[in-house]
Order: C-alpha cells, then sequence, then structure tokens
C-alpha cells in the first residue's frame, strides 16, 4: 500500500517567543499507510490532540516535514491548506460539534455546502446515503439537539465522510459515550475503512477498541514510545 502520510521530525511548540514557549512535539517520525486503522494512545496532555491538529492541517508544526498523499504541506498558504484539508480529512471529535438546531441532514450536508455553495439533489442523496449508512434513515430530519449522544456521534461520523476523505482523525470520538454506543461508533468507523480503504487515526484510551485497530501508536509526553502492528485486530470482536 502507498503512504497517505509521511511525518518526519514534527515538533511543535506554543507560545513561540514568549518566557512561557513550551515544546510539546519533540520531533514525530511516522508514516501510515492508505487504507490502515491506527490507534493513538497515550496519557492526557502527551500530545495526541496537538498531533492530530497538525496532520489535520488546522495548525502548522513548528518544524519538521508533513507529506500528505505525496505533498509535502509544510509550505503550503493558508487557503491551499484549507482546500486540502476540506477534500481530503474528515474530522471527529470527543464533543460532536454538531449544529444543535439543524437536522441530521442539515449537518450532514454542511461541508458539501461549504464547499459547493448550494444543495442539489447529488448532495442530499449522499447525505441520505450516509445517514442510512450509520443506521439514522428515519432519524435524518430530527434536529440533532433532540438526539441522544451515541446518536449525534453516527451523525458525525456520516458528517466526517461526506467529502469522501482519504483520512478521518477522530480525536477521543467514543470519549464521552456509554460503552454500547462507544462500541457501534467505533464499528461504523471500522466497517467504512475496510468496505472502502478509508484511512483512519483513532484517539482513544480503550484498550479493547485498541486491540481492534490495525496498528497502535503510544506516545508519551510527546514523543511515540510504541508503534505495533496488530495483525489480528481486523477479526477480533
Ligand atoms: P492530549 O491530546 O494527548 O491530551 P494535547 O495535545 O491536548 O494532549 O496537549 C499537549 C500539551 O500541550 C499539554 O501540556 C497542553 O497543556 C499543551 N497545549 C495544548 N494546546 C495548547 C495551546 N493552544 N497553547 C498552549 N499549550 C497547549
Ligand atoms: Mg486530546
Amino acid at each position: 500500500m502507498a503512504d497517505l502520510l509521511v511525518l518526519e521530525g514534527i515538533r511543535k511548540s506554543y507560545n513561540v517567543g514568549t518566557p512561557v514557549e513550551t515544546e510539546v512535539l519533540h520531533g514525530i517520525d511516522m508514516v501510515i499507510k492508505l487504507g490502515e486503522f491506527v490507534a493513538l494512545m497515550g496519557p492526557s496532555g502527551s500530545g495526541k490532540s496537538t498531533l492530530l491538529n497538525i496532520i489535520g492541517l488546522l495548525d502548522r508544526p513548528t518544524s519538521g516535514s508533513l507529506l500528505i498523499g505525496g505533498e509535502e504541506t509544510t509550505q503550503l498558504s493558508d487557503a491551499d491548506l484549507t482546500k486540502l484539508r476540506a477534500h481530503t480529512i474528515g474530522f471527529v471529535f470527543q464533543y460532536h460539534h454538531l449544529i444543535s438546531a439543524f437536522t441530521a441532514r442539515e449537518n450532514v450536508l454542511m461541508p458539501m455546502l461549504v464547499d459547493r455553495g448550494r444543495p442539489d439533489s447529488e448532495m442530499e442523496m449522499r447525505a441520505d446515503e450516509l445517514l442510512d449508512w450509520v443506521g439514522l434513515a428515519r432519524w435524518r430530519d430530527n434536529r440533532a439537539m433532540n438526539m441522544s449522544g451515541g446518536q449525534q456521534q453516527r451523525v458525525a461520523v456520516a458528517r466526517a465522510l461526506a467529502m469522501d476523505p482519504l483520512l478521518v482523525l477522530a480525536d477521543e470520538p467514543t470519549g464521552n459515550l456509554d460503552t454500547a454506543s462507544a462500541r457501534s461508533v467505533f464499528e461504523l468507523m471500522r466497517r467504512f475503512n475496510v468496505e472502502r480503504s478509508t484511512t483512519f487515526l483513532f484517539v482513544t484510551h480503550n484498550h479493547d477498541l485498541a486491540d481492534r485497530c490495525d496498528r497502535i501508536v503510544e506516545v508519551v509526553d510527546g514523543r511515540i514510545t510504541e508503534d505495533r502492528v496488530n495483525p489480528e485486530g481486523k477479526s477480533r470482536r
């Protein structure tokens, strides 16, 4: 499989040039191949979200190189980063970040609307197909605020997939859910990965879910301390 992400010597400092300047990533080297489902683990404060924000082009590294699909991204303009992000990367966060007064369908349409301006029937079909796929076809006209936490997170997964991204970055997407909902959200992502070869980077503290990923990377204090493949991950139930 081709390399989707190549990180070399990624460092990140916050508050650069001030007395409280702190380096939180101390040189991350990592290659993620197309189609991998990778668990990212590690204690709170170890730099997992910082790393995801950099890979997701939401923040820039202080130094180092980040290639996405072979393209060096660290020299790109903000406008080019925005464009690359919209077409390549989907996000799922711990708190779903849905627009609560919007319906499930409107929330899933949002990334396509931002990209293309106004709704058309193709976009609506895509939104409905994704909502069906996450098991929420009957709920599509319900406002997000009237849905359960598990349902909201499934809408968030559908929204992350709306632009058919190569990569989904999921930052503790199940951290806030009960065991059954966490499992169902994980299974959706895993099934999408297996069926469509979408690459996932999934931050979790849950060892049972991590054991079902293709690979487990551990970050402690801004450094990768472990990186192991998990060949049985796909078949584990
Ligand atoms: P994790 O996601 O593993 O819990 P984070 O990436 O959120 O870790 O944080 C890593 C470290 O960077 C922590 O010490 C945190 O306090 C610090 N940090 C995160 N974001 C900022 C920021 N915007 N400004 C300053 N420090 C930050
Ligand atoms: Mg975090």
